[in-house]
Parts: C-alpha cells; sequence; structure tokens
C-alpha cells in the first residue's frame, strides 16, 4: 500500500492561553470549516485547564482537540497528574508524548515515555510520540542514531496508524525560528518511514510523520512537501488562527 496518510497539523499550546484565547479556537473551527485546510486534519492541544472547553467548541467539526502529556497509570495516588482516560473524558482525541521540553523538564526517559504511550492508546486516545536530536549531537553526526533509539525505547505496544503518530522536532530548532534544511528533514523522514514500517509492517506506510519546530506560514509550504512528511506538530505559531491556518493553508489544493 502506497497511500499517503492523511495529513495533521496539530498545535501545542505548551504553557500558554487563558479563557480569552478560546476565540481563536473558533476561528480555527470556522477556517477549517471553510475548507482552509484542504485535505489535512487539524488539531489543537491546549493546557490541559481549556481540554473541555476546546473540545465543546470543537465538537461536530474536523478540529480535534488533544493534551500535551499524561500520567502512565490509569488512576491513583499521583497529586497533580492527569490520566489519559480522564483527557479522553474532558474530550481528548490524542495526547503529545516524550516531548522535549518534557524529557529535560520533567526528566523523562524513552522508557517513561513508551509507558504513557501505551497508556493513551489503551484509553483510546492517539498518542502523539515525540524524538528528536540536541544542537550537540547534530553536530556530533548523532542524529540518526538518537532518534533511531529513542523511537526503539519508547516504542508503545499496540501501535497502529490509528494511534500512534510519530512528530520529528529538533530540539535545536524548537522555538527558535531555526529550521533543518527540506534535505536534512527528507533523511529523518526517510529514516522514520523505514523504522515504522520494519517495526508495524505493511501498516507502517500509514503512520503519519510529523515534522516539528519552528514551522511557519511562511516555511509550512517547503517542509510539507518533504517526502514522507505527513503534517506538523506547530508550538509559536498555533497560538493564533491566523497564523496556524496559514501552516494548515500548505495543504490547501
Ligand atoms: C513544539 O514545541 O512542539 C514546537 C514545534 O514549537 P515551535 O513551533 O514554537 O518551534
Amino acid at each position: 500500500m502506497s497511500t499517503r496518510p492523511k495529513p495533521l497539523v496539530a498545535g501545542n499550546w505548551k504553557m500558554n492561553g487563558l479563557k480569552a484565547a478560546l476565540s481563536e479556537v473558533s476561528a480555527i473551527r470556522d477556517a477549517a470549516a471553510a475548507g482552509e485546510a484542504g485535505r489535512a486534519e487539524l488539531a489543537i492541544c491546549p493546557p490541559a485547564t481549556l481540554i473541555a472547553a476546546v473540545a465543546d467548541i470543537c465538537k461536530g467539526s474536523s478540529v480535534a482537540t488533544g493534551a500535551q502529556d499524561c500520567h502512565a497509570r490509569e488512576s491513583g495516588a499521583h497529586t497533580g497528574d492527569l490520566s489519559a482516560t480522564m483527557l479522553k473524558d474532558a474530550g481528548a482525541a490524542y495526547v503529545i508524548v516524550g516531548h522535549s521540553e518534557r524529557r529535560t523538564d520533567h526528566h523523562e526517559t524513552s522508557e517513561m515515555v513508551r509507558a504513557k504511550a501505551e497508556a493513551a492508546i489503551a484509553a483510546g486516545l492517539t498518542a502523539i510520540l515525540c524524538v528528536g536530536e540536541s544542537q550537540r549531537q547534530r553536530e556530533a553526526g548523532e542524529t540518526l542514531t538518537v532518534v533511531g533509539e529513542q523511537i526503539e525505547k519508547s516504542w508503545p505496544k499496540g501501535a497502529s496508524p490509528d494511534s500512534l503518530v510519530i512528530a520529528y522536532e529538533p530540539i535545536w530548532a524548537i522555538g527558535t525560528g531555526l529550521t533543518p534544511t527540506p534535505a536534512d528533514v527528507a533523511e529523518v523522514h526517510a529514516f522514520l518511514r523505514r523504522e515504522v514500517e520494519r517495526l508495524l509492517g505493511g501498516q507502517g506506510t500509514g503512520v503519519r510523520l510529523l515534522y516539528g519546530g519552528s514551522v511557519k506560514p511562511s516555511n509550512a509550504r517547503e517542509l510539507m512537501a518533504v517526502p514522507h512528511v505527513d503534517g506538523a506538530l506547530v508550538g509559536g505559531a498555533s497560538l493564533t488562527a491566523k497564523d496556524f491556518m496559514g501552516i494548515a493553508a500548505a495543504y490547501k489544493a
């Protein structure tokens, strides 16, 4: 099977957004309904405080709601944490796991990320699993080794094209305005496709491979045209409907 998967453009709001920001979500929903995202599926991953409200606004639309992290357990004595089941109950369809900011700020290992991805899948969510190298690792020529090891160690049981999305996010490109060249992205994504096919067999063709790191309306078209790039994970530029839809427009015919 060689059909390309339906692209996904997902916005990661990180620790940004109060209730006032929900007007941006309504604007994204309306723009998507007007066909401005073309054939791409959209998802917004707000802070946990806004998940239910975003899901409410997007109900019945082509815009999905996501979360930015989940706990590996379903319930219990874990003060301040949220389980995948709770996120699903609040209206989420996606959850990001293994974002580099969580790997760094919360010392999350690939083994922990794997447990989170498995919890997400068990709860009926689609996990967006992030991988990516640091500047030092890129300069040392270690990118494929690092990304390959992250995939191997965080690969969840039960993965399928419906339950798993991979996001390649070079750490040095996140929030910096720097991006790899299209040729560099092509090399990593071709490698990821081979790895996913090795782990999932024929089904690997259908797993969406997103690029993330300083995607903007001005570079989206070029990055989204790279072979095996099936969409974007967007941070800063997902906070306004104008920029987010400017990126999604890369998929407009
Ligand atoms: C991210 O953190 O997932 C991200 C891609 O951020 P930015 O688009 O701001 O670089």
